[in-house]
């Protein structure tokens, strides 16, 4: 087994022990590689492991990447993996964006969503629609931080359900980095709660997913509900400098 191979089972055993602790099912929680700054083969060899969703957080960097293993996929029988995009998204970006992404978990503002939906209309087959995102909200309100506040997140997801090109699928949060995992479960736990009270007001049909979690945080957020966690070192190492 490589070392990337192990890595992913060893995470995978890591989410798996965290659901059964809080009385969920392995299987209700997407592994979202994280490949930023990681290079196609060593991609390839976490999708051998049975990868399926890989996840860039900047859009100039996942093009030709994303360009680069599809082609090497072509040629041997494509695995079917979903791109996320999960960085912010600059609004003259949308287009190339939407040519690789299928779900954005970085949604922050009417604007972009807009502009999304724009694009959408205009350039994704009509079988690809909607489209599905998820709302990035700032819980912790870190002034330096992505995301709507809590308190905005209410109308924004008005704005954005009546965009036809959207499919608000749920909500995503960052935690702020902490010495102790533990100090980020307020954090997910609020995201959780949002998202409960937010269905309860049947804002966003289908406000299912919660996506929180990262390498050092992740088995605290499966605990309180993640439904998709976004994990990079602790499947690729840490990234260089
Ligand atoms: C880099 C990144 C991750 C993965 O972080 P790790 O600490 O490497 O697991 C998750 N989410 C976002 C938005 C990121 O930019």
């Amino acid at each position: 087994m490589t070392g990337v191979a192990a890595n992913v089972a060893r995470v995978r055993e890591r989410i798996a022990a965290a659901a059964r602790r809080s009385g969920r099912r392995p299987e209700e929680i997407t592994l979202v590689a994280v490949t930023k700054a990681v290079d196609p083969a060593r991609i390839h060899e976490a999708v051998a492991s049975g990868v399926t969703d890989l996840g860039e957080n900047r859009v100039q960097e996942a093009v030709p990447k994303v360009a680069a293993l599809a082609a090497a996929w072509d040629a041997t029988g494509s695995p079917r993996v979903r791109w996320h995009m999960v960085g912010h998204l600059q609004r003259n970006k949308v287009r190339q964006a939407l040519s690789i992404f299928t779900v954005i978990h970085s949604l922050d503002s009417a604007p972009l969503a807009a502009s999304l939906n724009r694009q959408i209309v205009a350039q994704v087959s009509p079988q690809r629609r909607p489209l599905d995102v998820l709302v990035q909200v700032n819980v912790a309100s870190e002034p330096q931080k992505f995301g709507v506040s809590p308190d905005a997140l209410p109308a924004l997801l008005r704005q954005i359900v009546e965009l036809p090109g959207l499919r608000v699928v749920g909500l995503m949060t960052i935690a702020p980095l902490v010495d102790n995992p533990e100090k980020a479960r307020p954090i997910f736990h609020r995201l959780r709660l949002l998202r409960d009270q937010l269905s309860r007001l049947r804002v966003g049909e289908s406000l299912t997913q919660l996506s929180m979690g990262m390498s050092d945080d992740f088995e605290v957020a499966v605990e309180e509900g993640a439904t998709m966690v976004r994990i990079g070192r602790a499947i690729f190492g840490e990234h260089p400098p």
